[in-house]
């Protein structure tokens, strides 16, 4: 199993969009970004804006290239719903979060729209919810839905195992956290060598998200840490690294990691790049460049 991170808030965008490559088969996991619409009360900023084409550009050229789709819910940093559809999904076998059960009203109306663009687009298109697919010696398992979070407000999302019998990668799509029990199981029970977590929402933390999801994400992840022997790679970020902070967050977890010698950083670092967390930072760009502030009044620091 060899993994590729396309883009993710440590590239500069909203996603978690995943390539990952076996000796069987090419899946691409929710190929999609977006950008805050709203954050400090600001806009996105022009570099945002410019980085968001480039990695949707990244994200058409090695979706274009595989041979299964995978999108794990709805939300639109999750996958193509216009731009580049023909490239993304055409000819490709696409397994997808069911529409028809535990999914929330928004969810429901994005997915029918999804389906039925890419009714005749699509080879073939599967509900995959619980469900395991097999390609060659590779299997590719889906959780059973599982909240979007501590509760089900924002729906549900479906966790996703890939291994080809020597490695194993896990990847939770937006559990925030792991903050419940069932998101964790589903982790520690696959015996992952590389899991990718979206982390938890730390940057909407006291407001829109309770400290105590914050403390419960923090003991999960050194439950994955402690309890899972074969693991090596800990990728974190999205939700996470929508935090200037994020790595004070999760302190527990890194000196976990490195008293196990486990890999922990971002998917940006994981890719030998240079993490860039341009939402994160969005104010400072602002002041940093006074002429691109929203109005022409220049940056508020
Ligand atoms: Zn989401
Ligand atoms: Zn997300």
């Amino acid at each position: 199993v060899r993994v590729r991170f396309v883009s993710g808030e440590s590239f500069g965008t909203r996603s978690m969009a995943t390539y990952v490559e076996t000796g069987d088969v090419k899946i691409f996991i929710d190929p999609g970004a977006a950008l805050a619409p709203r954050r400090y009360g600001l806009p996105p900023h022009p570099k945002e804006l410019e980085k968001l084409e480039s990695d949707w550009k990244r994200i058409a050229e090695y979706a274009s290239a595989c041979d299964v789709v995978v999108v794990t819910h709805y939300h639109r940093d999750h996958f193509s719903a216009v731009r580049h559809v023909d490239r993304v999904y055409r000819g490709k076998t696409v397994l997808l979060k069911s529409v028809e059960s535990s999914i929330n009203p928004s969810q429901r109306a994005r997915g029918k729209a999804l389906l039925s663009r890419i009714g005749d687009l699509a080879s073939r298109v599967e509900f995959a919810d619980g469900r395991r697919f097999t390609f060659g010696d590779t299997i590719l398992e889906f959780s059973r839905p599982l909240p979007h979070g501590v509760d089900d407000r924002l729906g549900y999302v479906l966790e996703v195992h890939i291994t080809d019998g020597r490695r194993s990668f896990v990847f939770t799509s937006d559990v925030e956290g792991p903050s419940l029990d069932e998101h964790l199981r589903f982790i520690i029970e696959r015996e992952p060598d590389i899991v990718y977590v979206d982390g938890p929402a730390t940057y909407l933390a006291g407001a829109k998200y309770p400290e105590d999801a914050v403390e419960a994400a923090v003991e999960n992840l050194l439950r994955i840490v402690e309890e899972v022997e074969s693991l090596k790679v800990l990728v974190v970020d999205h939700h996470l690294t929508r935090d200037i902070n994020w790595e004070a967050r999760i302190a527990r977890v890194i000196e976990a990691c490195r008293d196990r010698k486990v890999w922990i950083g971002t998917a940006a670092e994981y890719m030998g790049e240079r993490p860039m967390f341009l939402e994160a930072n969005r104010r400072a760009l602002y002041a940093e460049s006074c002429d691109a502030a929203p109005g022409g009044k220049g940056g508020n620091g």
